[in-house]
């Protein structure tokens, strides 16, 4: 008996089907032949074919039935199966995996997992990323699909479980985001990272009405400071004034490189008096704080309040004219508007 899958234009059959099959060969579907516990005796063929083929998939793979009751796990797959709330049950006080999603690092609730969904509306669901912690520390992000095959009349008979692990490449994205969104010599925020969270801010300002203010400065005369003693020096003094700033903002401010030795601090929920006392907090500290080589230096500060259905670059331009202020009278102080 020959079955050649559904490659109806095959030349050559796949494989053959075991005489004592009690399959259609025309109809037959491995994976619900598998589901339908087939496999189980050992007697046919294609599915124990089929189990050969999963353990040798380089990706979590589970079997369910179209109860949702787990029928088979490769090696990999098994691993990953308690963080679903599958497989044998884990004696009391014994950790198991948990399961985050990757976007909103929140827990993958049991009802959430796509062989459930595929289980309730017989649609396949796919690339789903997840982080699993394992009890002992180690961690991977998975892509998880789900797939049903459904019987001749539409009804799921079986789920096909993938689990890819895409850890290296989440690896190798988050590395090039944080690229993007870090400044190497300072560890501020970049500029475009600025402008992202500027957008965020405002949203949220104008959703729960809530105060925005932001503080820019730039270093004073730093041309000097490259000229008398170098670009290296330099770029150690901007180094030592980001770790300074990094260390005396609130968590929820964001610290950001605008570029060459000019920065911004975001402050939500900040009205502006609150804001020019942290600005003048920050002045104070960099001119007493001593820097590598060249001993100290100060900075000009502007500060503002975001009004109401300003846009963010004008809010900006606001902030330069206010700082271009504290410059003009006399550098090393806080101007504000
Ligand atoms: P002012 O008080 O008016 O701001 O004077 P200033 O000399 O600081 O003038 P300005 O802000 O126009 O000049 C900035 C200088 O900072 C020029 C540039 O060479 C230097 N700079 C910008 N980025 C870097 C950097 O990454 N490393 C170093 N070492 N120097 C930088
Ligand atoms: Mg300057
Ligand atoms: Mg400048």
């Amino acid at each position: 008996m020959l079955w050649s899958g559904t490659m109806e234009n095959s030349p050559t059959p796949l494989y053959d089907c075991h005489a004592s099959c009690a399959q259609d060969p025309a109809t037959c579907n491995p994976l619900i032949a598998l589901a339908s516990g087939l496999g189980a005796c050992g007697e046919v063929k294609c599915t124990r074919l089929l189990r050969q083929m999963l353990d040798l998939l380089p990706m979590g793979a589970w079997v369910l039935n179209g109860h949702g009751a787990l029928l088979y796990g490769n090696p990999q797959g098994c691993r990953q199966l308690p963080a679903a709330g599958l497989g044998d049950p884990q004696p009391v006080g014994v950790p198991v995996p948990v399961a985050y999603w990757r976007k909103s690092g929140e827990t993958v609730g049991r009802e959430e997992w796509s062989y459930i969904r595929s289980l309730s509306d017989g649609e396949a669901h796919l690339a789903d990323q997840i982080r699993i912690e394992y009890p002992d520390d180690r961690s991977e992000y998975i892509e998880s699909s789900a797939l049903p095959a459904r019987d001749e009349a539409g009804a799921v008979q079986a789920i096909l479980v993938v689990n890819q692990d895409i850890s290296e490449r989440v690896a190798t994205e988050e590395a090039l985001r944080s690229l993007a969104e870090t400044d190497m010599l300072t560890g501020a925020n970049t500029r475009r990272k600025f402008f992202h969270l500027l957008e965020l801010e405002i949203e949220r300002h104008a959703r729960y009405a809530r105060a925005l203010s932001a503080i820019i400065f730039d270093t004073d005369h730093f041309k000097r400071v490259n000229d008398e003693h170098g670009h290296l020096v330099g770029d150690d003094v901007l180094t030592e004034l980001g770790r300074l700033l990094a260390a005396n903002i609130r968590k929820t401010d964001h610290f950001c490189r605008l570029g060459g030795e000019e920065f911004v601090v975001l402050l939500p929920e900040t009205a502006l008096d609150e804001a020019v006392a942290s600005a003048e907090k920050l002045r104070a500290l960099i001119e007493q704080s001593p820097m590598p080589v060249i001993g100290h230096i100060t900075c000009s500060f502007g500060v503002s309040q975001f009004t109401p259905g300003e846009s963010g670059s004008a809010f900006l331009r606001r902030l330069d004219q206010t700082m271009y202020q504290a410059k003009q009278g006399g550098r090393n102080r806080v101007a504000f508007q």
